[in-house]
């Protein structure tokens, strides 16, 4: 078969990019070994929010078993719903979707078992897998693994809730996956290496929801190098002060970061380059061959699947040679925690760090109208602006925190100054307007 292009991998990067690039014109065909809609729609975003909206419903009730049984239930239908939308997305005129491993033959010729695909363009979007550090009992020594320990992957295909969870490692993954179980009556204690949790938020809404989540119940051990997984026991070091500590935990969850998935791929054969952190690629995302580009979290560059989605527009619009406008530079990210967190673009601290002048503007949820209406009054909304008044970051925690960077992150697509934001109307009573605080501060 000889087709425009091929894309290999169907998650928010692979479907997205094939329902885009067939509107503009190309054959596409689009190769996938598990399920239509990647790790985000299968295991990744929609299940883990489907349990973020039932864990909040199950707040204070203590039929927390039964309750997590339905909402595991209610995933799995949502779950199998967006996938037959995305099943039936690939069916649409200009595509071809093949199910099975993809694998070069040679740099413009895919096979999918005995089947060869040629291609002019390639589009690498595998995605990525759970990394597990090199802690004895999780198998990186060639020892067995323990039972008890599980990727998140697996956690969201558990039927019944476990008594109790140790989560290693407190990134978003972890921190969501705490959330959740806790609010279903599960005891959380999570380990965390670092001084403090969620590393890539400002670290002042990083601490404050961490305190947050220990007054919820969750046991936070900080600064903690895990030494060992022995059975059903997490065991750890404070590292500065040096003593030995156990966690005992029905279920151990490793959520110790992800790493790009190129197995099989056969990259070595046709010399398509990699590092350490993935498939490396320009900002056009091509690879050092011309032709073939990598998408979403297999380059590694932000392992979000609006990145994804958004990198495949430009890989498309470059094999089209159109230019366009897409900032890849404002990629916001939220973590949907009790409440949830969100941010885009620098923190005072990597300006600090990078001697990048800026100055921030905070306000508070409890000032807020709305906010105190809905008995949410635990927030906070940061704005960082650049020597010339533009805003240049928000981070933000607190109910609707998502909602509010994205108003930010629009504004920052049109470089909008303090001043401007300021004399923008807001809807009364909104917790928007705890950003039009924020830039009258
Ligand atoms: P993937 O979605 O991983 O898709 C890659 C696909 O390629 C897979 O289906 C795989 O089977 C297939 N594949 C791999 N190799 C081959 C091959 N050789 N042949 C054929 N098929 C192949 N991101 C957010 O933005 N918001 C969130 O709220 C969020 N929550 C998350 C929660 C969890 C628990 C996890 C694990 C991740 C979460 N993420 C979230 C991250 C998000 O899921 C990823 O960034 C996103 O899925 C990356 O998209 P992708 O298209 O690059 O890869």
């Amino acid at each position: 078969m000889k087709t425009n292009l091929v894309i290999i991998g169907s998650g928010p990067g692979g479907y997205e990019t094939a329902a885009y690039a067939a509107c503009q014109g190309l054959q596409v065909v689009i190769i996938e070994e598990k399920h239509a809609g990647g790790t985000c729609l299968n295991c990744g975003c929609i299940p883990t929010k489907a349990l973020v909206h039932d864990a909040e419903n199950a707040l204070g009730k203590d039929d927390g078993q039964a309750l997590f049984q339905a909402a595991i239930r209610r995933k799995d239908d949502i779950v199998g719903n967006l996938r037959q939308g995305v099943e039936a997305l690939m069916q649409q005129p200009g595509i071809t979707f093949i199910h099975g491993h993809g694998m070069f033959k040679d740099d413009h010729t895919v096979v999918v078992d005995k089947e060869e695909i040629e291609a002019d363009h390639i589009i690498i979007a595998t995605g990525s897998t759970a990394k597990s550090p090199p802690i004895p009992g999780l198998g990186s020594d060639g020892q067995p693994i323990s039972k008890y320990v599980t990727t998140s992957e697996e956690l969201l295909a558990r039927e019944t809730l476990p008594q109790s969870l140790c989560i290693v490692g407190a990134g978003v993954i972890g921190m969501e996956m705490a959330s959740v179980f806790s609010a279903f009556g599960c005891k959380v204690s999570m380990v965390e290496y670092l001084k403090e949790c969620l590393p890539t938020m400002d670290s002042e809404i990083a601490r404050r929801l961490r305190k947050m989540m220990e007054k919820q119940g969750i046991k936070f051990f900080l600064g903690s190098s895990v030494q060992k997984i022995d059975n059903n026991k997490v065991i750890f070091k404070d590292i500065k002060k040096d003593i030995e500590a156990t966690v005992e935990a029905e279920a151990i969850l490793v959520a110790t970061g992800r790493k790009p998935y190129t197995e099989g791929l056969n990259l070595d054969r046709i010399g398509v380059e990699t590092n350490r952190t993935g498939i490396v690629t320009n900002d056009n995302m091509q690879t050092n061959l011309n032709h073939i580009y990598a998408i979403g979290d297999v380059n590694g560059r932000q392992m979000l699947a609006h990145a994804a989605t958004f990198q495949g527009r430009r890989a498309v619009n470059h094999i089209l040679g159109k230019t366009d406008n897409i900032r890849l530079d404002i990629m916001p990210a939220a973590v949907f925690t009790r409440p949830e967190a969100a941010s885009v673009g620098p923190t005072a601290d990597f300006c600090k760090a990078n001697n990048i002048p800026f100055t921030a503007h905070k306000a508070v949820y409890r000032a807020n109208g709305r906010a105190q209406a809905m008995e949410q009054t635990d927030g906070l909304v940061k704005i960082i602006l650049d020597d010339n008044d533009r805003i240049i970051a928000c981070h933000a925690f607190g109910a609707d925190a998502a909602a509010i960077v994205q108003e930010v992150s629009a504004l920052m697509n049109f470089d909008v100054t303090r001043q401007q934001l300021s004399n923008i109307v807001h809807i009364h009573p909104t917790l928007s307007e705890i950003l039009l605080d924020a830039a009258r501060h």
